[in-house]
């Protein structure tokens, strides 16, 4: 199949053949139509454009999510302007920084970030600040409200950008992937076809519209099938387990998988009519699949993607969803796994996870150096991830290769030290870093979680009892939870920061 050109031309051209059909359905009961979004979208375009914005250019967010937050997302692509939302969570200094990255045009923020914006704007050369409350009020409902005109579906080409999302900062500082119309289009239409995405759908929308997850996956597909969604300003438990009744589809992070979980509201007979759960950004424990396929009877169906590439594997629609594995490449992408040479190693063997396809970003914003380098010379991107591919072709993440703890020469795989440590009685979750030790350069120390009487002898015990020598932690430390941010992922940076100075001489 071809490239396209546009994103927002395709889009417009899935919507339902009814415009009055609803897009966003809000738990008040407000509904906004595919019509009326299409044409709020063109005012909010247009009125981007007053603002100074030409196609090409960046338009930062950084907004709560509203109705509104997705209608300028829509805007953007109708407009030709790249898209480039801010994590909600991040502090003055660290939007100062991907400020002084990113160089947008106009500028959204919360209505509180607006000194500090209008601040920015001045020394980076921005040509308008707008605001964007909670309830979707601000400068950018005014703007909406009050251009008469729709300005018309940009001219694009593929390799033209429609967003610009900064990865999630877990391994270092936030990186700007350069996603293009192709790379959206390809993506989104690969996903809407396996996961069988319909106009009657109705996604659970819970998730933050500043990452891959909640705004290219969630969004996409259901706007290529032209479906609905019941749009949650974030997760909150008791209204996800409220609406899931209403809903065919629900996309959630694992850390959302386990707080249903602990709810004893959560049953078969409430998610009867859902058709669909998927889980993606962070690792799903298999005792989370499991678990939540005795409680409700439905298998979470684990993609894998990242920001620079969207999603790349996903298990089966029909099909065993195997917990712990990611599933098969999606259609259109290749997923193969390599070892240091770059060489293509059996399956079963662990090494470095790499792809190649329409679904893989042009490149890190202003990091062409860095850019090269993760990229082969045959066109493969080099994700960061370790993993193996199983006899059946599903691709298992055995974790991030920064992660990796070489002790004594040895390579030690945290995740299987971590599977070790969690299927011990009263255990309930574990990451395992490397922190320098004298001897042998590295060691690993495990950091747990329990639900009961769980102490260090006992977790190391278990341990020397499951695995070679090397491999054992040496110490057991038990918190209350694991730090992670707002995409649920365990934050090892914090963790080895923690533990360095353990056997510091
Ligand atoms: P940074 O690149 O800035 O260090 P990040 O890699 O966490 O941050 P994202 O692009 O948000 O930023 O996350 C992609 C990563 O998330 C993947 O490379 C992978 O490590 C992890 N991931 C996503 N889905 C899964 C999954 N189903 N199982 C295991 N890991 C996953
Ligand atoms: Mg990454």
């Amino acid at each position: 199949s071809h490239a396209i050109a546009s994103l927002y031309r395709l889009l417009l051209a899935s919507a339902p053949s009814d415009p009055s059909a609803p897009m966003l359905i809000s738990p008040d009961g407000t509904r906004l139509s595919h019509g009326e979004a299409h044409h709020l979208a063109g005012r909010l375009a247009r009125g981007l454009a007053t603002c100074g914005a030409v196609p090409g250019d960046r338009v930062s967010v950084r907004a709560d999510k509203s109705p509104t937050s997705v209608l300028l997302y829509l805007a953007c692509l109708r407009g030709g302007f790249v898209y480039v939302p801010f994590n909600t969570a991040y502090t003055e200094d660290e939007l100062a920084y991907l400020i002084g990255d990113a160089e947008p045009a106009v500028m959204v923020g919360r209505p509180e970030d607006e000194a500090f914006l209008n601040a920015q704007a001045a020394r980076h050369g921005a040509r308008a600040v707008l605001t964007l409350a909670a309830d979707g009020g601000g400068s950018v409902r005014d703007l909406m409200a009050s251009e008469r005109c729709e300005g018309a579906p940009a001219d694009l080409r593929p390799d033209d950008l429609a967003a610009m999302l900064y990865t999630s900062g877990t391994t270092g500082k936030p990186k700007g992937a350069m996603l293009t119309q192709d790379n959206l289009a390809a993506n989104g239409l690969a996903l809407a076809e396996a996961w069988r995405f319909q106009a009657d759908d109705v996604l659970l929308h819970a998730l933050p519209l500043f990452h891959a997850h909640g705004l290219f996956v969630a969004c996409h597909t259901t706007w290529l099938a032209g479906a609905s969604m019941l749009w949650l300003p974030g997760f909150d438990r008791d209204r996800v387990l409220d609406l899931l009744p209403q809903a065919t589809v629900f996309m959630g992070v694992p850390t959302f998988y386990t707080r249903l979980l602990a709810d004893p509201r959560l049953t078969a007979e409430r998610v009867a009519g859902m058709r669909l759960f998927v889980s993606g950004s962070a690792p799903l424990l298999a005792e989370t699949h499991r678990a939540f396929e005795e409680r409700t009877g439905k298998a979470i169906l684990e993609r894998y993607g990242m920001t620079e590439t969207g999603m790349n594997t996903s298990n089966p629609y029909d099909g065993p969803r195997r917990p712990g594995a990611v599933g098969p490449a999606l259609p259109g992408v290749s997923v193969r796994v390599v070892d240091e040479e770059g060489a293509e190693v059996p399956a079963e063997t662990v090494g470095d996870v790499q792809v190649k396809g329409r679904n893989v970003m042009k490149g890190y914003w202003k990091l062409p150096e860095k850019t090269r380098e993760e990229f082969t010379a045959d066109g493969w991107f080099k994700t960061g991830d370790v993993g193996r591919i199983d006899a059946e072709g599903y691709l298992h993440i055995v974790g991030r290769a920064k992660d990796l703890i070489i002790s004594g020469g040895y390579n030690v795989y945290p995740k299987e030290v971590e599977d070790v440590i969690d299927a011990l009685d009263g255990v309930v979750e574990s990451a395992v870093v490397g922190v320098p030790h004298p001897d042998f350069g590295e060691v690993g120390v495990a950091v747990v979680v329990t639900r009961g009487a769980v102490d260090e002898a006992k977790v190391l015990a278990h341990c020397k009892a499951h695995l070679a020598n090397y491999k054992v932690p040496k110490n057991a430390f038990f918190v209350v939870d694991l730090p992670r941010n707002t995409m649920g992922k365990v934050q090892k940076a914090l963790l080895r920061d923690t533990y360095k100075g353990l056997f510091a001489g």
